[in-house]
């Protein structure tokens, strides 16, 4: 008889037919089958509580009723078109309802694509087209996606770089300021003076990408300072400053887009992820007297703007209003924030290291020792396994793999937020507890 879980049937089978690379990066061995709001079942029936949010993709939740109904509606009408080729409403209405939301007190215009790195890469070749100028600067522990530009943008080398060169060249990339581990705003500003001085001259310069807070890297927080900086870094040197909102878009931060805590407007801004609450969108926008320097014909894609992604989309933004997920963003940020500086409190758990994020952009990090900051990756793996056993879907971070980044569905229900916490406090002490390392 075989005793095989479906889950178990299904490794194998995956073990067979997708590429080990993509494999080896994966948290979880289980094979999700259902989702409703925060929560997932697995192919055995087991259910989890979703801390991941598909990577900050369902911040409304896993098939919202209104997402949903609204792709299904679309359905019966039109699923493709190409809308270079014959356009359609919603993504004219998608564009509208982008340029009015985004932050910038200018007129903003805007068209559809499928992936975050997709629009990275479009964002790039407008600030081109726009300046006329070659080079970019970018931060230390960035991630702005896996095609060439966006990987060469990235900034970590393992994995996402190493055996993929050659990379773009005029990438140059300055620290991102982490005060945690020493990085000052001002260090971070310094190194742009010195890449002008010793390797670029700003007159060169097309563009500064930055994610508002570092999502992959660690979910770090620029500061209202830096960010304030790098606007007027790029205003002397007629740089256009590119904000990398994939991650941090949608209610996320508390905002719906994080530059607003900061009261700086980018001139070009990349999105996906939340926006199409589970359908694949992205967007790319800017201030429309750049967005109209691109060339006739020189952008686009076919599958830009899918009408069923559309209609998903502007359902997205519909719930986030009425949902008043903004707000909620806040609310659920406070209480897994207070969660884990209690944690950090508890002389038995030291390795927190450091509580931190905006909105409900939260994350956890593991030190070895509380004065030296020394990363303890270590602890992650079992972390994740031992919440996946017990019913949590955890997702690690961090340029050092130390940090544990918390996405809940922003429609998250507060009990199930509660019992997943818990489920989260129990897992790390008994790992602590396990690992001898309770310093
Ligand atoms: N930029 C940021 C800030 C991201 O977080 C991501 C995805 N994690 C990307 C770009 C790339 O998006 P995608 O995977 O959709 O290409």
């Amino acid at each position: 008889m075989n005793t095989q879980t479906k889950n178990e049937k299904l490794k194998i089978r995956e073990s067979r037919a997708v590429p080990f690379g993509l494999l080896n990066s994966k948290q979880h061995d289980i094979y999700i089958e259902r989702a409703e709001n925060s929560h997932l079942w697995d192919a055995d029936g087991k259910r989890y509580i979703d801390f991941a949010a598909g990577i900050a993709v369902n911040n409304t939740g896993h098939r919202h009723p209104k997402v949903v109904g609204a792709a299904k509606e679309q359905l019966n009408y039109l699923t493709h078109a190409a809308f270079q080729a014959t356009p359609y409403a919603p993504y004219i209405e998608l564009c509208e309802r982008l340029n009015h939301l985004l932050p910038g007190d200018f007129q903003k215009k805007t068209y559809l694509l499928s992936t975050g790195a997709e629009a990275v890469e479009n964002a790039v070749k407008i600030a081109r087209a726009a300046t006329g100028r070659s080079a970019f600067i970018a931060f230390s522990g960035a991630f702005h996606g896996r095609t060439m530009m966006a990987m060469s943008l990235t900034g970590k080398a393992k994995p996402y770089k190493n055996g993929f060169g050659p990379l773009f060249p005029e990438v140059y990339h300055a620290p991102f300021p982490v005060p945690y581990h020493g990085v000052k705003d001002d260090d971070a500003l310094e190194a742009i003076e010195n890449i002008f001085k010793y390797s670029v001259d700003p007159s060169q310069v097309a563009g500064i990408i930055v994610e508002p807070v570092q999502g992959e890297g660690g979910f770090y927080p620029a500061s209202k300072y830096f960010m304030q900086a790098l606007r007027k870094v790029c205003d002397d040197h007629g740089i256009l400053l590119i904000a990398d909102e994939i991650q941090t878009g949608f209610a996320r931060t508390g905002r719906m887009f994080a530059m607003e805590h900061f009261g700086v407007a980018a001139d070009i801004v990349t999105m996906a992820k939340g926006l199409g609450g589970g359908f694949p969108i992205a967007a790319v926008s800017g201030r429309s007297e750049i967005m109209d320097q691109i060339p006739l014909g020189g952008v686009g894609s076919t599958y830009g703007g899918n009408p069923v992604s559309c209609a998903a989309s502007l359902a997205v933004l519909d719930v986030i209003e009425e949902e008043r997920l903004i707000d909620r963003s806040e609310m659920l940020g406070r209480k897994i924030k207070h969660h884990f500086e209690k944690l950090k409190e508890d002389s038995s758990l030291e390795c927190i290291g450091d509580v931190r994020g905006l909105g409900a952009m939260i994350a956890i990090e593991f030190v070895k020792d509380r004065s030296t900051k020394e990363p303890w990756p270590d602890v992650i793996k079992p972390l994740i396994r031992s919440a996946e056993d017990h019913g949590l879907i955890l997702l690690p971070c961090g340029v050092w793999g130390n940090s544990i980044r918390i996405l809940t569905p922003l429609t998250i229900p507060e009990s199930v937020l509660e019992e997943g916490l818990a489920i989260f406090e129990k897992c790390l002490r008994s790992v602590v507890a396990e690992s001898g390392a309770s310093l």
